[in-house]
């Protein structure tokens, strides 16, 4: 899919490496490539992640008298009087014009530590300029010469001062840019080379650049062109323009989204299904050594009622259930199973890991084994001969039919089923709705069941998951344990630590998460005021120094497959005590014996990622207990203390998430741009775009793409042609059965 790209204008058909400065098998092509860039048109549409309004330039006193205030003190967290607190608790990085008094000089600390060090003044006062390991940079700065600064001032010992700002040259009569851009990189290219090569891009093609939102559309909206937005969403004029621009992007994704969902629906609905005989579920049920909750009836009545056809008409199932992590989902998904079975159908059920698979295929074959339904295991790590003994019971013809576990890469690869009836998607939390197009593309036309743990707000749902029916599974088990949460800011964690040990002395494990690393890729012209945030890998490398003898280990989402599933196996088997992680144990295993759940900058998560992180502990019968840290966590009045709140307060998956629809809106809950590499859903980055706002844009793009598909199914108009080729449903999705 990643690959694939729109054909017709020729912005979309120029390969990057038409412009100059990109040679054809060279190195900025490959990197270019690496970011997902093919042709000019990807170049221009590979936004800003975010912006760095330099125009505002602001004087040393001025900052120095906002520094001075003591309760500003930042950042120095701990020497913060908490309660007085406000929004303006944090300085924002901030432009200055100043001009080197003192010849840089070179210092060299120790272990191979090196710093520059200089004086620039403007007519109000001195600001001292330090920037580490950067030797050259000795010779950049010239006593006399005049720059534009950019970067989080701070205070040392009465002086105000900046570290590793960015900076350009700025001489009498210079013209600076008022918004600078920042964009997602890969190693080797420079916010400076790129910026380049998007200017060249913009000359050279932005004549052919297509127009794909209907003009009429265009109008409705007051929305700006194709050729004004990507102008101005990489060279913004001012702010203004910049959200003109961000708007009629944001709108085109959600328009170009909708209709892809939609095409996909209506060829799925002329799909016809196999035919199911009535089944009794009572032998499944009976053997469970639990009643099932009554959201677990309806949610499998629902499934039952789609298996068997509504209305006379065998349609296909295409139903999502959703629940909160431990609601019992795998029952449901047994059932489903089963009824398919019973019907001489096979059933392909995927997870994302190996782990999760084996999980699965130990607790349904304890469950259906005995029922006699011949359940097989289907992962890489497999020995050959296991291997092909599973993949025969799929496809031999004289063989039962099967429930085939295994991890998405295999199923959708090498097995070939004799009657597949229905494919089980499990934890598919990041809604890939052209990825689960391709997959029910493949193979035979069969039905599919997603489970998602992702509550999604009421208002979003039919957005979201237009392409699905949806189950809501809103009752959990009787006697679940309640995780409390706490809340605490950074002063916390030596005596957090402390707990930490404490847990793990008890027998029991402890999780810790880390936002991921966000790679800014800076140069010396943008280089970046931020603090270090903590990673996963150093974090742990900290705690197995303080802790020898206890068992630390670190997984990220940049380790391969095999490397995760080994750390997360030796989790399970508690021969590692705390593990430290991003999010990619949100996807998780059972380790009933985890009862601790530490979270570091909490507030740069999602609250439904909380919900779900958190939910990782309370599964077994130990107290649990989650922390969440935070800098804002007194931080009273501000949005992310707002959202913390309701961690502490609320425990309801659902309700969570409705507060973070309306608190931040509906970009944590689409697809983010990391995954649409893959999935090719969203790619637009919505960072920036208020809450409210994109929630307005997202309703009018889907009730125009509604309007456009009655009265142009096929998209065959003129004014729809440029639409047409993008949201075409993915083939093999057409294929009927015979
Ligand atoms: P999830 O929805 O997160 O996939 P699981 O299906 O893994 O949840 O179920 C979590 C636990 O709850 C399992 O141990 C399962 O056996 C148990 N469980 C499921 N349904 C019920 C029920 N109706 N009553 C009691 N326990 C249940
Ligand atoms: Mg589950």
């Amino acid at each position: 899919m990643a690959n694939v790209k729109p054909s017709g204008a020729p912005a979309d058909t120029m390969p990057v490496s038409s412009l100059s400065g990109v040679s054809p098998g060279g190195v900025r092509e490959a990197q270019l490539h690496k970011l997902g860039i093919y042709t000019v048109g990807d170049l221009l549409r590979h936004y800003p992640r975010r912006y760095e309004f330099r125009g505002d330039v602001v004087t040393v006193k001025s900052v120095l008298d906002e520094l001075s205030v003591p309760s500003l003190l930042y950042p120095f967290p701990s020497f913060l009087d908490n309660d007085n607190i406000d929004t303006s608790y944090e300085l924002t990085p901030k432009s200055f014009i100043l001009t080197v008094v003192t010849e840089p000089k070179l210092v060299t600390a120790k272990r191979g530590i090196s710093f520059i060090k200089f004086r620039a003044a403007d007519d109000t006062g001195v600001c001292e300029i330090v920037f580490f390991n950067q030797p050259y940079l000795k010779r950049a700065f010239p006593t006399g010469s005049r720059f534009r600064f950019y970067g989080k001032p701070t205070l040392a010992r009465g002086s105000l001062r900046l570290t590793s700002p960015s900076y350009e040259a700025a001489p009498p009569g210079a013209e600076l840019a008022p918004v600078v851009p920042v964009y997602s990189l890969t190693s080797g290219m420079t916010q400076k080379i790129f910026s380049g090569l998007v200017k060249k891009a913009f000359s050279f093609a932005a004549s052919s650049l297509v127009d794909r939102i209907p003009e009429k559309l265009r109008e409705k909206h007051s929305l700006p062109t194709i050729r004004y937005a990507i102008k101005n969403i990489h060279f913004p004029a001012d702010e203004k323009s910049l959200n003109a621009a961000r708007q009629r992007l944001v709108y085109e994704e959600f328009l170009i989204y909708a209709l892809k969902v939609m095409r996909i629906r209506a060829t799925r609905d002329t799909l016809c299904a196999h035919y199911i005989n009535k089944t009794d579920i009572k032998p499944l049920v009976s053997q469970l050594p639990f009643p099932l909750t009554g959201a677990q009836k309806r949610a499998i009545n629902d499934i039952y009622a789609d298996l068997r056809g509504k209305n006379g008409k065998r349609g296909l199932m295409y139903r999502i259930i959703v629940g909160d992590v431990g609601c019992g989902k795998t029952v449901v998904a047994a059932a489903a199973a089963y009824i398919i079975i019973k019907n001489g159908f096979d059933c392909a059920m995927m997870a994302p890991t190996e782990i999760l698979a084996r999980q699965h295929y130990a607790d349904l074959s304890a469950l259906l084994s005995s029922l006699g339904i011949k359940v097989v295991l289907l992962v890489g790590s497999l020995k050959a001969r296991e291997k092909r003994e599973s993949i025969n019971a799929c496809c031999d013809p004289n063989g039962p039919p099967v429930l085939a576990v295994g991890t998405h890469a295999l199923i959708e690869e090498g097995v070939r089923f004799r009657r597949l009836g229905l494919v089980i998607t499990d934890e598919q939390h990041r809604f890939g709705v052209m990825q689960r197009a391709a997959l029910s593309g493949k193979g035979e036309v069969a039905h599919v069941l997603v489970m998602s743990a992702t509550p999604i707000p009421r208002t979003l749902s039919l957005v979201m998951l237009g392409d699905l029916d949806e189950s809501r599974i809103d009752e959990m088990p009787p006697g679940r344990q309640r995780v409390t949460t706490y809340v605490v800011d950074e002063s916390y964690l030596e005596r957090i630590e402390a707990f930490m040990k404490r847990e793990t002395e008890a027998g029991h494990q402890v999780y810790v998460v880390c936002p991921a690393v966000e790679d800014d890729n800076t140069d010396g012209a943008s280089g970046s005021g931020r603090p270090e945030m903590m990673t996963a890998v150093g974090y742990a490398e900290a705690l197995s120094k303080k802790f020898p003898d206890i068992k630390v280990a670190y997984v990220h989402g940049k380790m391969k497959g095999a490397e995760k599933d080994a750390v997360m196996r030796a989790f399970a088997a508690n021969e590692i005590k705390i593990l430290v992680s991003t999010t990619v144990i949100e996807v998780g295993v059972n380790v009933p014996n985890a009862t601790l759940m530490v979270v570091l900058n909490a507030e740069r998560f999602g609250l439904s990622q909380l919900h779900q992180l958190r939910g990782r502990v309370g599964r077994g019968t130990a107290k649990s207990i989650c922390i969440l840290i935070s800098r804002y966590a007194k931080a009273k009045g501000t949005t992310a203390y707002e959202r913390l709140e309701t961690m502490r307060t609320t425990y309801d998956g659902f309700a969570i998430a409705e507060r973070d629809l309306a608190l931040r809106g509906p970009g944590d809950f689409l697809p983010s741009s990391e995954s649409t590499r893959q999935s090719g859903d969203l790619p637009i980055n919505l960072a920036g775009i208020e809450g409210a706002c994109a929630m307005k844009l997202l309703d009018a793009a889907f009730s125009d793409a509604r309007e456009i598909m009655s009265d142009d199914p096929t998209l065959s108009k003129p004014e729809h042609e440029p639409l047409a080729a993008i949201t075409a449903p993915i083939e093999g999705a057409e294929r009927t059965i015979s």
